[in-house]
Formats: C-alpha cells, structure tokens, sequence
C-alpha cells in the first residue's frame, strides 16, 4: 500500500496549540507498534526495537495517516507527522542493549529477566 507524499503541505508554523489528544510522539509511536514495525524486546517490555518489516513499516505510514485524518491525534502538518513516524522507526535500535551488553558480559543467566518472562 503505497503513501503518496504530499508535497504541498505548507509548514508554517511548528506550534500546534494545547490538546487534550495524544500527542504525536506517542501516537507516532502506537502506529509503529500497531503495525508491528517495532514491537518490545522479549526480555524488557518497555524496550523496543526496529522488526525491518516492510510491510509493517508501510501500514504504519498508513495508520499514522488515519489517526490524523480521524482527529485522533493534534492536528498538523500531514508531512510533518509521517516525517515523526519516520525519524521515530530510524531512532529504533534493531537489538536491545540490555540484552547485548548481558551476553557481552557472558553472564550465564542471560539477559536480566522481568517477572514476566516465566509467566
Ligand atoms: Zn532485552
């Protein structure tokens, strides 16, 4: 599914006033994990990293566009606000550091656990 660019946004403005909706960092964030282009690192929940789906990444765009079009995020910009997407899924590590720098250390227990993971 492809997103056309729209080329014709004007940017006039970086404020986009007070809102009790989300913001966009957040919605920028929940398309991405809607989509399944990021999704949390097994062992840290709260960690989450790139998946490299090209499908997931362009439904992503696709939601972001949605959420915007729907009002459920502040308005704005519709560039500016997949450009967010965008700049948010590149900021996305591809491995968890926790992870990494446990199996650097070679600790044999793994990666610090989370109560979670023996459920
Ligand atoms: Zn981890």
């Amino acid at each position: 599914m492809g997103i056309k660019p729209v080329a014709d946004v004007p940017t006039h403005s970086q404020g986009y006033g007070a809102s009790s909706m989300k913001d966009w960092g957040t919605s920028a964030h929940d398309a991405l994990v809607k989509a399944g282009a990021i999704k949390p690192c097994r062992h840290h929940f709260d960690i989450y990293l790139r998946t490299h789906g090209k499908d997931a990444e362009s439904h992503a765009y696709a939601i972001a566009t949605n959420t915007l079009k729907f009002g459920e995020v502040q308005e704005g910009p519709r560039r500016d606000f997949i450009d967010l997407v965008s700049d948010t899924l590149d900021r996305t590590p591809d491995t968890c550091f926790i992870c990494e720098a446990a199996y650097e250390r070679g600790d044999p227990r793994g990666p610090p656990l989370s109560l979670d993971q023996l459920m």
